[in-house]
């Protein structure tokens, strides 16, 4: 009996320690603190208990029973504490609370401690067999009445929380409420029986037993029903997670609670609980402060964080009201602005960037009415942005850009794509102008088109310049033309002009210029080649009587005409030129004087039998004087001598005939 007594008190130690184990795992859980240390007033209890039991020895026997009563007398506390949490009541126990509630306990423990030596708790101990068990008995002091009676009232005030809070409670909640009340009225009530005499073995305490069946339901509460994680979600760690700073005030505005997100924000000294809001956050100076005084709006506040960086605040205070709707403190919400003001202003600075960007800037929706304008943009058209706000940007369309310009803008921009193009727009008075456009959607974090914004720019100047340029060179091209015609007709003129120059307007033939050019040419090529050449001298016989009897006018007639049969008979080697009045000279390179003269008498024939010009009624003649290089001379000035007075021998002779010089007479 004995033993199985001892093993089922160390079994259920035990199985509290494993409990409390697993618990101390999850001490940072409001409702584990209090239970690690019931768990430990538990298993101590049990265990001494045990040990207790166990023995025969009184003086053993009562050291083992003055660490247990040491023990459990403090038990009624933390199980306080373990309900309120649980509960989430708003009870705040301070220190001075808690000191009240332990000067009993304390007490009490003193007492046993020095038990040889007065009677006020137990006295008078003996060991008393009941069966095989020895079971240690004393006498009761009156504060062991008092020890007994704090400590179930504590206990009971427990249980009467627990069930007050059944009614309303969800049923996760209830069910591990219940299973609370179990574990706790189970050895709560036997120990009260116990206290008032009412037991089935006189002075033999069941409660340690009936703590087992406890521990039972509370290892049922925790695994089945998640006692210590609905728990924390409910408050603390909902409170931790929810994105602002909340700090709970009492009225004198000092911190009841505050959750992690508020002390991080306001870089909280550790230990801020109980402190006035001014003392406990040294960020805020005093006139920041004031915002979490009573009744002030919503403010936002601006704090320098332990990094230097600057972090705004928007702090909203909620007052808080108890069950009677009476003032009972403050809630106060802070949340973190700072993204929210970087995001303005950064808006602010692109919005000054736009508002003086030397482009035109429009804003418009979806169906292309205009939100905003820059005043770039009135600045251009005239036009500024309370007229045109709520308008179409057909206001500025000059009618003149066509219409697949604008579809095709449309086309592009609605597709989510950027368009770019030119348009000739017109300006409120009516001036057109050239605008080069970038349109581009404006699309929202789902990618959504919710406006389109454009930048143009004006190049009506650069326009006006490329139009300018392309006249001015199109002009060129027409004066690059006109000037080619130009230079063309000069050379044609100038050739003409060397023609003129060269030849006789009369018979068309070379004059005496161009053969005074060419003779000494010819005479040199003649001497470097070796070879011959000749002069042939021509002259109309009787000529002055045929201008007398036929007119000038006929003895014209008559040159052309010699003139017309020197073309046709001389080669192409040859020249032919009229070397004054009615003499003509022939310059026949590579000619010996043999093959001149044969030539001068086929032309004296052919002159003699050709037909005279109209109105000349008389045969006419030539005679023609030869003389060759280099047989008759060294020079051309000789040659030409020679030849010359060939002629005038043939003159003499009865003209209408060929002389060729022949060294006579000089
Ligand atoms: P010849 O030679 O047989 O001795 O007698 P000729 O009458 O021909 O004598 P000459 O050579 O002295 O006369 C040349 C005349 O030719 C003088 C001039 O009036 C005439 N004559 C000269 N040049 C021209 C001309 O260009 N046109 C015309 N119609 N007559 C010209
Ligand atoms: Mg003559
Ligand atoms: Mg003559």
């Amino acid at each position: 009996m004995q033993e199985f007594i001892v093993t089922f008190l160390l079994a259920s130690s035990l199985l509290q320690a494993m409990l409390g184990i697993y618990i101390w795992g999850r001490r940072q859980e409001a409702v584990g603190k209090p239970l690690i240390i019931i768990a430990v007033i538990c298993f101590t209890w049990m265990f001494t208990y045990a040990m207790d039991l166990s023995s025969e020895n009184l003086n053993e026997k009562i050291m083992w029973m003055s660490i247990r009563f040491s023990v459990n007398i403090f038990i009624a506390l933390p199980v306080l504490f373990f309900v309120i949490e649980h509960l989430e009541l708003p009870t705040v126990i301070d220190r001075k609370k808690l000191l009240a509630l332990t000067i009993i306990p304390v007490l009490s423990v003193g007492m046993v401690w020095t038990s040889g030596s007065h009677q006020l708790l137990r006295y008078d101990f003996y060991i008393e067999k009941i069966g095989e068990l020895p079971v240690l008995r004393w006498k009761s002091g009156p504060f062991i009445w008092l020890a007994q009676f704090y400590a179930n009232v504590l206990l009971s005030y427990s249980v009467y929380l627990l069930l007050r809070s059944l009614p309303g409670a969800g049923p996760v909640k209830s069910r591990q409420t219940v299973l609370i009340i179990i574990a706790f009225a189970l050895p709560v009530g036997v120990n009260i029986l116990y206290t008032l005499g009412v037991s089935p073995i006189p002075d033999f305490n069941f409660a340690p037993f009936l703590l087992f069946f406890s521990w039972l339901a509370l290892a049922f509460a925790i695994f089945q029903h998640r006692l210590l994680e609905l728990v924390p979600l409910a408050r603390n760690t909902l409170v931790d997670i929810i994105p602002a700073g909340v700090i709970v005030l009492d009225k004198h505005n000092r911190i009841v609670d505050a959750n992690l997100k508020a002390k991080k924000s306001l870089s909280a000294a550790h230990q801020i609980i109980g402190q006035d809001i001014k003392k406990a956050f040294p960020a805020l100076n005093l006139v920041e402060a004031e915002a979490f005084q009573a009744g002030n709006p919503n403010q936002e506040i601006q704090v320098s964080g332990e990094d230097g960086e600057t972090s705004y605040l928007e702090i909203e205070n909620i007052p808080l009201k108890n069950t009677d709707e009476q003032f009972n403190g403050w809630l106060i919400m802070i949340y973190d602005v700072t993204e929210r003001k970087k995001e303005e202003l950064r808006l602010l600075q692109l919005t000054q960037g736009v508002e003086q960007s030397p482009t035109s800037v429009v804003i418009t929706n979806l169906a292309g009415d205009i939100e905003y304008v820059n005043p770039q943009f009135t600045h251009l058209t005239g036009y500024t942005l309370e007229e045109v706000r709520g308008a179409n940007p057909r206001i500025v369309q000059s009618g003149q850009t066509s219409r697949e310009v604008y579809e095709d803008m449309w086309n592009t921009i609605m597709t989510g794509r950027t368009w770019r193009g030119e348009f000739l727009n017109k300006k409120k008075n009516g001036e057109l102008y050239w605008e080069l456009a970038v349109i581009a959607p404006v699309k929202d974090r789902e990618g959504q088109i919710i406006n389109f914004v454009a930048i143009k720019e004006d190049i009506s100047a650069q326009k006006e310049a490329e139009t300018a340029l392309r006249e001015s060179e199109s002009k060129l091209r027409m004066l690059n033309r006109e000037l080619e015609a130009r230079l063309e007709k000069i050379a044609g003129l100038e050739s003409e002009l060397r023609e003129q120059a060269i030849r006789d307007p009369l018979t068309g033939l070379y004059n005496r210029r161009f053969l005074n050019e060419t003779i000494e040419r010819e005479f040199e090529r003649a001497r470097r080649n070796q070879q011959p050449l000749s002069i042939v001298m021509i002259d109309i016989d009787h000529f002055k009587s045929i201008n007398d009897n036929y007119g000038h006018l006929s003895g014209d007639a008559c040159l052309e005409m010699l003139a017309t049969l020197l073309r046709q008979t001389t080669r192409k080697a040859d020249i032919a030129c009229r070397f004054g009045g009615e003499e003509f000279l022939l310059l026949m390179p590579g000619a010996e004087p043999e093959m001149a003269a044969q030539r001068a008498e086929e032309l004296r024939l052919l002159f003699a039998n050709s037909m005279p010009p109209a109105q000349v009624r008389t045969k006419i003649t030539i005679s023609i004087g030869v003389a060759s290089y280099p047989v008759h001379g060294t020079n051309y000035t000789d040659i030409i001598s020679k030849a010359d007075e060939a002629l005038y021998i043939a003159k003499n002779h009865g003209r209408n005939r060929v002389v060729v010089w022949a060294g006579h007479p000089n």
